[in-house]
């Protein structure tokens, strides 16, 4: 690899040349990924505030629900609290108001949420989700499975979270024996790279991990962590620790970077960790991270997968900040999240062998500066990943697959109630005005949405 500074202008002119082939790969008729999945509840809430917060509350509800009647209650209820509602919701409010009307309405929503959830999930178990892995597999995509379920309260449901974690690994990697050969997802300059993969959280491997106690947290995540590291590697699968809002961000940093460096761990298994490009002190979590691999995880036989993303809780550390008196620990302006995205994606592409890099964007730009840049330090695209989530990056994911680049689909899996954070937190982000989504969904054209941050 080739390494110091590329040139500007021709970054941005290579960036424009990948950006565009890849928007003309996208697949007839789903350029536009969230019009495409005729999800009006979607639109309808990107253009309304108060309706968003409503079917927000309606979406949390739905699992606690008994009967289609307590379900049209509910979204009636809910809708009733915005002032001018867009004519279908009208619509709805009438039919809530007689008890057959109200059957017909929650018989309507539960299918609608369902749809939704469906789009998201790819099964209710690891084993059902088997077909889908491997057909992404098939069409030269890899899969990283995640199971929905998170933020654990109780010792009993963090143990079955492990245990469900450690069964999807067995179910994983025993499936994939069978998939065909597909030699651009199987190998990268630092040898073989495992086609089972799990993403798992470590807030749902602990009932205890809390700001204010941090070590007691690491601690009790630890053991169970420890015994998915040793299937993982039993099993030659890859393991994921996913990043969550930043009140665990050093707990989760620390535990993976201190278990990974142990004698044990040495020789495997291949295991990756997350970096958020919407705080400001990333950069900072960078040299942490590379300082690691200089030292304590030198020589590992596996690479550090780091997986490069904006970060998935901007409102929630934007509202925990104001609430205590804090400045925000995330970026207030999303070019400068873009920006720093794109900074961290060249140090990160610059560091490798040292690392595995993956970036995990849905946005063109990001994704296309990412290609370009590595290309223009002498990169045949082999020693990069991208990654899309399942739902929403899928057109992107084929275009990508289609260029012969390596790229790898985020699959939750899990039942409806345990995907409804989940649900929500996709919903929140894709119906935001600062989302990449957004802007293509509204048809803002190919050159503004490849132009630089600003
Ligand atoms: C495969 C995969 C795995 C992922 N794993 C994780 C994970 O482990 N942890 C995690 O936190 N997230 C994870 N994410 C989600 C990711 O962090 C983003 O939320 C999501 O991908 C949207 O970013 P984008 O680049 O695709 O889209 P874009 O539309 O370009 O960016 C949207 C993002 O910009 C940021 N943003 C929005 N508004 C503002 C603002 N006003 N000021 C500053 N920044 C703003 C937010 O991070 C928002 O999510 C993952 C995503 C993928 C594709």
């Amino acid at each position: 690899m080739i390494e110091g500074q590329v040139d500007d202008a021709l970054l941005e002119a290579r960036l424009l040349e990948v950006g565009k082939r890849l928007a003309g790969a996208l697949p007839a008729g789903m350029r536009n990924p969230l019009k495409a999945a005729d999800d009006k509840a979607m639109e309808l809430a990107s253009q309304d505030a108060e309706l968003k917060a409503a079917l927000f509350r309606f979406v949390d509800v739905v699992p606690a629900c008994r009967s289609l009647d307590d379900l049209a209650r509910h979204l009636t209820g809910f809708l009733g609290e915005v002032e001018e509602p867009p004519p279908p919701v009208a619509v709805a409010m009438r039919m809530g108001s007689s008890r057959a009307g109200r059957a017909a309405l929650g018989a309507a929503a539960a299918t609608g949420v369902k749809h939704m959830a469906h789009r998201f999930i790819v099964g209710e178990s690891p084993k059902a989700a088997l077909g889908t892995l491997r057909d992404l597999w098939r069409g030269g995509i890899a899969s990283s499975v995640d199971l929905l379920g998170e933020a654990t309260v109780t010792q009993g449901e963090a143990q079955r979270y492990a245990e469900r974690c450690d069964d999807a690994l067995v179910t994983i990697s025993g499936a994939a024996r069978d998939w065909p050969e597909r030699p651009a997802l199987e190998r990268d300059g630092a040898g073989a790279l495992p086609r089972a993969n799990l993403s798992v959280k470590v807030s749902a491997l602990t009932p205890l991990l809390r700001p204010d106690a941090p070590e007691r947290g690491k601690r009790d995540a630890a053991d169970r962590l420890r015994g998915l590291l040793r299937r993982a590697r039993a099993l030659g699968a890859h393991l994921h620790i996913d990043m969550e809002s930043l009140d665990s961000r050093d707990a989760v940093l620390e535990l993976v970077l201190e278990l990974l460096a142990e004698p044990e761990f040495r020789d495997g298994p291949s295991a990756g960790m997350v970096l958020q490009a919407y705080l400001r002190d990333s950069p900072a979590t960078l040299d942490t991270v590379l300082d690691w691999t200089a030292g304590a995880g030198a020589g590992r036989a596996h690479p550090l997968t780091v997986r490069l993303v904006k970060g998935a809780y901007w409102d929630h550390e934007i509202v925990e900040a104001a609430q205590h008196g804090w400045n925000a620990p995330v970026f207030d302006v999303k070019a400068d999240s873009d920006r720093n995205f794109e900074q961290l994606t060249r140090r990160l592409l610059e560091s490798r062998p040292a690392l595995r890099v993956a970036i995990a964007s849905h946005n063109l730009r990001s994704v296309a500066h990412a290609i370009a840049y590595d290309q223009l330090l002498g990169g045949d695209g082999r020693d990069i990943e991208l990654q899309v989530l399942r739902g929403l990056g899928d057109p992107l994911g084929e275009a990508i697959a289609a260029q012969e680049l390596r790229v790898r689909t985020y699959c939750p899996v899990g039942d409806l109630v345990a995907g409804m954070a989940y649900l929500v937190r996709r919903l929140l982000e894709n119906t935001s005005n600062d989302s990449f989504l957004a802007d293509q969904a509204k048809g803002v054209p190919l050159e503004e949405l490849l132009a630089p941050p600003r």
